[in-house]
């Protein structure tokens, strides 16, 4: 299929100049030309009128956990803790196969509506999130999430992750690839980090874990290991093998060392981080010490929403806050949430921009709306002031998902119905 995207201005790459008008042509599932000026001529399947628009690298969520929709600001106030053991467990105990994969197209909805064509998600019940990612079109790094807070579920927790990865990795014609996720540090004992690195390495997929997230995490974790849950995760080889850590709020100086050392991606998820209380990830900091920095909402229940284009607006107000207003500047915030996100998931330079040759993964953002008036700087408006639902179109390996802010291939109505009545199933 050919598709001529008309008249945009193009953040072809974040941190380079925008193309104030071009025409875009993908062809198949890449990228084929992006001609400045416009003049685009040929026979095209169909032509998306990009006048008035930013078309922008599609967004990646690198940390998310979708189906959690369902739970969506369930008990807002309560530490991450009590908030888990007294409210999203219990919950999370009555969930059934069929409630994750529409709450996981509830959240597939939420973040194609506003950019997202990338998705690291783990959960539990994988097939039903594979199968919604499938029927949805996005690209997704997905991962059966690991607790063995017990010697006796190391095996059978184990045993579901890679039974996972053997049945997805590559599906969806390659949009579908498959991780393995030890929940985190203090959840999961050495044996099962050794076993998941081995297997990391054998099927050459990544891990995706929660990192150093709450400040009496790792004082409990130092205290009983004597280590950092970086030195730890380094001494037990885990970080041999490519490492994508959410949240990572509560890093040293030698954590981002060890990060950087090995490649390890860091994933900065502000909303989350702010709604928990947890604190305010060093991000100038990781980016300065060489680590991959991508952006990630975490769950709804605990971010509230999915909206990647918020948490770049987050993201770089907080670093300011941290490090001064000339930290992480728009078309690096932005950068973050593409070409970060994109390398995180292991998309190399297949994804994370609009050049010839890359994935078709592309977003058009409507300037129109008075918030992007005048319109001097495009990148410093999306980021400063852009909304999610500005988002017009959404193109994942050529296909659209989104066309003027109609869904292409969900049922909304249909997802939204079935979600409620799951949601009032789960009430306690
Ligand atoms: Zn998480």
């Amino acid at each position: 299929m050919a598709i001529l995207i008309r008249g945009p201005a193009v953040v072809g790459r974040p941190g380079e100049e925008v193309l104030p008008k071009a025409d875009v042509i993908v062809e198949g599932r890449r990228f084929e030309a992006v001609l400045p000026g416009g003049g685009a001529e040929g026979n095209f399947d169909f032509v998306v009128d990009g006048e008035g628009c930013l078309l922008i690298p599609g967004l990646v969520n690198a940390h998310t956990h979708l189906a959690m929709t369902l739970l969506r600001n369930v008990a807002p106030d309560v530490p991450l803790e009590r908030w888990l053991a007294d409210h999203i467990w219990p919950r999370e105990r009555r969930l059934r196969p069929q409630d994750v994969y529409w709450g996981t197209l509830l959240g597939l909805a939420e973040a194609i509506r506003s950019g997202t064509t990338a998705v690291a998600d783990m959960y539990f019940f994988m097939d039903e999130v594979a199968g919604a990612v499938e029927e949805a079109g996005v690209r997704a790094l997905l991962s059966y999430g690991v607790v063995a807070l017990t010697p006796d579920r190391i095996e059978p927790e184990l045993a579901e992750a890679e039974r996972f990865v053997r049945s997805w990795d590559g599906a969806a014609e390659g949009r579908i690839r498959a991780a393995l996720s030890p929940h985190a540090p203090y959840t999961c004992p050495a044996a099962v980090w050794k076993r998941a690195t081995a297997l990391a390495h054998e099927l050459k997929i990544p891990l995706h874990t929660h990192l150093a997230e709450t400040w009496e995490e790792v004082e409990r974790f130092r205290a009983e290991t004597g280590r950092s849950p970086a030195e730890w995760l380094e001494e037990l080889g885990a970080l041999s093998v490519p490492l994508i850590a959410a949240h990572c709020v509560h890093v040293s100086e030698k954590d981002i060392e060890i990060l950087a050392a090995h490649g390890a991606s860091a994933v900065h998820c502000p909303t989350s981080n702010l709604r928990l209380g947890c604190g305010i990830a060093p991000v100038a900091e990781l980016l300065a010490g060489g680590v991959n920095v991508a952006l990630g909402t975490d769950g709804a229940a605990s971010a509230g929403d999915l909206n990647l284009v918020e948490e770049v607006r987050l993201a770089a107000l907080l670093a300011k806050a941290r490090a001064g207003p000339a930290a992480l500047p728009p078309a690096e915030a932005l950068r973050l949430a593409t070409a970060g996100g994109a390398a995180a998931l292991g998309l190399g330079k297949e994804g994370g921009t609009i050049e010839p040759g890359r994935r078709a993964d592309g977003v058009l953002v409507s300037t129109e709306g008075p918030h992007f008036c005048p319109g001097g700087d495009p990148v410093a408006d999306l980021v400063y002031a852009g909304q999610g639902l500005d988002v017009r179109a959404v193109f994942v390996d050529g296909r659209p998902l989104l066309l003027g802010g109609e869904f292409q291939a969900l049922d909304l109505e249909k997802i939204l119905a079935r979600c409620r009545r799951v949601a009032h199933r789960l009430r306690p």
